[in-house]
């Protein structure tokens, strides 16, 4: 069984601590077929200790790009998806490994994905979680939730493998029927301007309505289709009540 060299997966590590996570991180990707490490400011790196834990996985970490921040990282990415553990007050759609890697498939055609892990000690922020669409939760013993990190990206890359060895390129014939992320911001922007249009959002006190509702249609996944209908209505509201199109 072999998947194909070129993953659009992209993992991101954001303020390791530890360099010898992150040079255990790059064996994990190469052992299932993966390259392209994004270190958002590493605490440690380069480093021996990396490059020792690597272990023949050097040529990731050499590639590797290091960032300063985690917009950077995602900038190019129409699909970010989050991995934690840890349950959220509002939370993006949450996902397992297997349906993760499922999702990333559907979504081959789209561009880079990116997989983002967070810190030793306390994870990803909430902040750093909003800029993500899903996240990844890998199930574990509810009483003893953490993995190490090389441990979760193995995990990750392990179901990504099998899934893209199974499927060919992991390509779907629904590819080209995905929106893109781009499009589904637009669709937000409208969505978000017919409603302070009609009075049901009230800019100065927004509350979490729109992150609700982005819960909401990251959740549905609409295909363009659907997508057309939603933007037809907005327009349809607008067109009664005088709004801007
Ligand atoms: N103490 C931290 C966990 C850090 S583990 C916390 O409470 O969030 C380092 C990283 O590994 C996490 O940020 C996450 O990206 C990943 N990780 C660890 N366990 C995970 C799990 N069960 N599901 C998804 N990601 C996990």
């Amino acid at each position: 069984m072999s998947a194909s060299p070129h993953s659009n997966v992209r993992i991101v590590l954001v303020n390791t601590t530890h360099p010898g996570n992150i040079g255990a991180v790059a064996r994990a990707m190469k052992n299932m077929g993966l390259r392209e490490l994004y270190l958002v400011d590493p605490r440690i790196y380069p480093s021996a200790e990396a490059t020792a834990r690597a272990s023949g996985a050097d040529d990731v970490l050499a590639e590797a790009v290091v960032c300063a921040d985690l917009n950077q990282a995602i900038e190019d990415c129409p699909l970010v998806i989050g991995a934690s553990a840890r349950q959220r007050a509002i939370e993006c759609p949450r996902l397992g490994p297997r349906e993760c890697v499922a999702m990333i498939a559907e979504r081959a055609g789209a561009g880079p994905v990116a997989v983002v892990f967070g810190r030793e000690h306390s994870g990803l922020s909430n902040a750093e979680l909003d800029l993500c669409h899903f996240q990844l939760a890998i199930p574990v013993d509810p009483g003893f939730t953490s993995l190490n990190l090389a441990a979760a990206v193995q995990i990750f890359a392990y179901e990504h493998f099998l899934a893209r060895a199974g499927a060919g390129q992991g390509v779907s014939a629904e590819a080209g029927t995905a929106v893109s992320a781009a499009e589904m911001e637009r669709f937000y922007q409208h969505l978000e301007q017919v409603m302070i249009e009609i009075g049901f959002l009230d800019p100065a006190r927004p509350r979490h309505l729109m992150r609700r509702l982005r819960r909401l249609y990251n959740r549905a996944r609409p295909d363009q289709t659907e997508m057309n209908i939603l933007r037809g209505i907005l327009t349809a509201v607008q067109a009664r009540t005088g709004g801007r199109r």
